[in-house]
């Protein structure tokens, strides 16, 4: 037996792990899992390349509870570790044998997806055990070791009878955290943070149908039909997906693997997306993804189903804020990107070159598919309009580069419910809608109800009249005004439209001017004038005899 001391330069690194190194606990479990990844990750690479002589075979995690005992073990058949190893590795504190391994094998292995950097997470064992052992066979052949440390810097490491290759983590339960020993608690952890990973993670055993069995029908004397039940076999519980849709090349897939894919991430959601956008990119930094754009429903769920962030399949977190641009934290799916720096704040993530380019990337990806979208199939984009404008409108006020793209697939509905792009507008009203400085004025409501009235004259007089109903509209107004030329934005129930050229100077009322007068007077003991003009209108339409208008200084001042 050796005994000695782990090599760390504090007195004892343990209360500080155990306090500061992660606020969440739970997060043991993914460092664990991990770490039993990585070593089987390594170990397949170290079988393709033919450094080992074992076969890979189809190696799977354990994960299983000792509730009497306390424990909890984490079993792998990955690469082990010899006893030198062992050293070297686990009593070198922020010493990570993953980066030291993809150090050495940098040019085979640089795809292996291997996880660990820190040379830290093992340690996060002692946030929830008063003991760990590890008990590890290396694929090397040699004598398999036997470590245990009890959460003060001594330990202890001896042989083991060991006879499979591997590594078996123990953690002995401590007394505040055992509701780690309990099954729903550990499903949990499973689902949230390795429901993805890339090595199958065995946790108990279930009942299935047996595949190889076909349940036999039989009729009677009578004519009734009976079939027995159904075989039941027990299989291992398989808690994960190994290969989720996000890993593969989008060639690979068809839209139902892609709607298939939002079902497995969002199980509550029964509203199908309305399109995905696959992201792939490995320069100048690697990322990987499937982003929705959801149907906006009332009992969405905005606050759980959210975009993840992975890392090599590993889930992190689902506060992206900093990553993926504000606007587009609406959109559900998942990143995947190992160039991601973690465990830092999020201001210095914002400022973080490789962060900033990921966030543009991801902007640039959703603008080219909307754009695409909205030219192979215009109809099918208007009709999701409605469920995707918040969206993009939010974009383009707060993102300048979305913004320029928006110009190709922005919609502007009008109130009979055709839908124009900026350029088509444009093209459609300059012809008359301009003003007496030759600025182009359009004209929009708000409510189609409530302005009926003076949509209804300002199309009599030919203009077309935009519904512009979302709440952020008005911001959206003002950018527009600001940044394309010679436009400006009128409410159709302002007085703007009396400034149109195209208005007819003298066109005559319905009324006689006696009833003119005897209307005006009424009108405007009625209505306040220093909020409202009303004015007769010329009326060769069907619309209202007259019309009260709000000046749009009026309007202005008031908001
Ligand atoms: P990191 O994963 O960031 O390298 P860890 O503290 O999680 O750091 O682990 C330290 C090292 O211990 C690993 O790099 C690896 O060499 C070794 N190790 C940990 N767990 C295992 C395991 N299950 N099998 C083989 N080696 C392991
Ligand atoms: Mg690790």
């Amino acid at each position: 037996m050796t005994k000695g001391s782990i090599n760390v330069s504090v007195e004892n690194i343990f209360p500080l792990i155990k306090k500061f190194l992660y606020s969440d606990h739970e997060i043991f479990l993914r460092e664990l899992i991990s770490n039993a990844t990585d070593a089987t990750l390594k170990f397949k690479h170290l079988a393709n390349i033919g450094e080992s002589k074992s076969e890979y075979g189809t190696p799977q995690i354990e994960v299983k509870i000792d509730k009497e005992g306390k424990k909890l073990h984490i079993i792998d058949q990955g690469l082990g570790m010899t006893a030198e190893e062992v050293e070297k590795y686990i009593n070198q504190v922020a010493f990570s044998g993953a980066e030291e391994f993809l150090d050495k094998y940098k040019d085979t292995a640089k795809d292996s997806g291997i996880i660990g950097h820190f040379g830290l997470g093992f340690y996060s064992a002692f946030m929830v055990a008063e003991k760990v052992e590890i008990i590890t066979k290396s694929h090397t052949g040699a004598d398999a070791a036997h470590w245990t440390c009890d959460g003060s810097p001594e330990f202890t490491l001896e042989p083991s009878d060991k006879s499979d290759r591997g590594t078996e983590i123990i953690l002995h339960i401590a007394e505040d955290s055992t509701e780690f020993l309990e099954e729903g608690r550990i499903t949990e952890l499973l689902n949230k943070y390795n429901k993805f990973m890339p090595i199958p993670i065995k946790f108990g055993t279930k009942e299935v149908n047996d595949p190889d069995f076909t349940p036999e029908t039989t009729t009677d004397a009578e004519g009734k039909e009976t079939t027995e039940p159904h075989k039941q076999i027990t299989v291992d519980n398989i808690i994960n997906n190994p290969n989720p849709a996000w890993t593969k090349q989008p060639t690979e897939l068809e839209d139902e693997d892609y709607k298939g894919f939002y079902r497995e991430l969002y199980p509550m959601q029964f509203e199908e997306p309305l399109f995905h956008i696959h992201l792939n990119v490995d320069y100048p930094f690697n990322l990987t993804g499937i982003l929705y754009f959801p149907k906006m429903t009332n009992d969405m769920n905005i606050q759980k189903d959210k975009i993840q962030l992975f890392q090599n399949q590993v889930f992190v977190t689902d506060n992206v804020e900093g990553i993926v641009p504000e606007f587009l934290t609406m959109l559900r799916g998942v990143i995947d990107s190992p160039d991601i720096p973690l465990n830092v704040s999020r201001s210095y993530l914002q400022a973080d070159g490789a962060v900033k380019k990921i966030s543009s990337y991801i902007t640039r990806k959703v603008a080219d598919k909307l754009k695409s979208l909205f030219n192979s199939n215009r109809e099918d984009f208007e009709k999701k309009w409605d469920d995707i404008k918040i969206v993009i409108e939010y974009g383009m006020l707060s993102e300048e580069k979305f913004f320029e793209k928006a110009d190709a697939f922005a919609l502007y509905p009008t109130v009979d419910g055709k839908f124009y792009t900026y350029e088509e507008l444009f093209n459609k009203t300059k012809a008359n809608q301009t003003d007496k400085d030759g600025k182009l004025v359009i004209l929009y409501a708000s409510n189609k109800d409530e302005q009926h009235s003076y949509i209804e004259s300002a199309k009599a007089k030919g203009y077309e009249v935009l519904l512009l109903d979302s709440p952020i509209v008005p911001h959206l107004i003002q950018k527009l005004e600001t940044t394309k030329e010679n436009i400006s934005f009128a409410r159709v129930d302002g007085d703007h439209i009396d400034n149109l050229i195209k208005k007819e100077e003298n066109a005559i009322s319905k009324l006689t001017e006696d009833q003119q007068t005897e209307l005006d007077t009424i009108l405007k003991e009625i209505v306040p004038s220093e909020k409202f003009m009303v004015q007769l209108e010329a009326m060769d339409s069907d619309a209202s005899p007259f019309i009260i208008t709000q000046p749009e200084f009026m309007r202005r001042m008031k908001e």
